[in-house]
């Protein structure tokens, strides 16, 4: 959705901080019994060009599995948004391949339900 996430305000600090993009995710039990996710993606209207794309390609890694952020800027999963925008890196799709080694219940049947 082309709509602002929610102001972001830190333990740290007092003054919320806008975000320029934001992923939330719900579990579910679907009708045919399997644990089921679902994703919502909030892009701000104030990202524009490059920095949209970026935005987008970040956010959904989020979506693919990769939860957490990167500490490297040349990756798609850093932090903060940079000057130049990388595309996905090695090291984006390697976190990625990590995630999907993992076991987990996701698609597989609720037992007792
Ligand atoms: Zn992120």
């Amino acid at each position: 959705m082309r709509k602002a996430p929610p102001l972001q305000t830190s333990p740290n600090s007092k003054i919320p901080r806008a975000r320029s993009a934001q992923t939330t995710y719900e579990f579910y039990v679907s009708k045919n019994n399997l644990l089921s996710h679902r994703f919502t993606i909030l892009l701000s209207p104030s990202q524009t060009g490059q920095y949209l794309l970026a935005a987008t390609r970040h956010e959904f890694g989020h979506v693919l599995g990769i939860w957490g952020h990167s500490l490297q800027p040349s990756d798609v999963l850093y932090f903060f948004q940079v000057r130049n925008p990388p595309p996905i890196s090695p090291r984006d799709v390697n976190s990625l391949k990590r995630v999907y080694e993992q076991p987990m219940s996701l698609g597989w049947s609720v037992q007792g339900k």
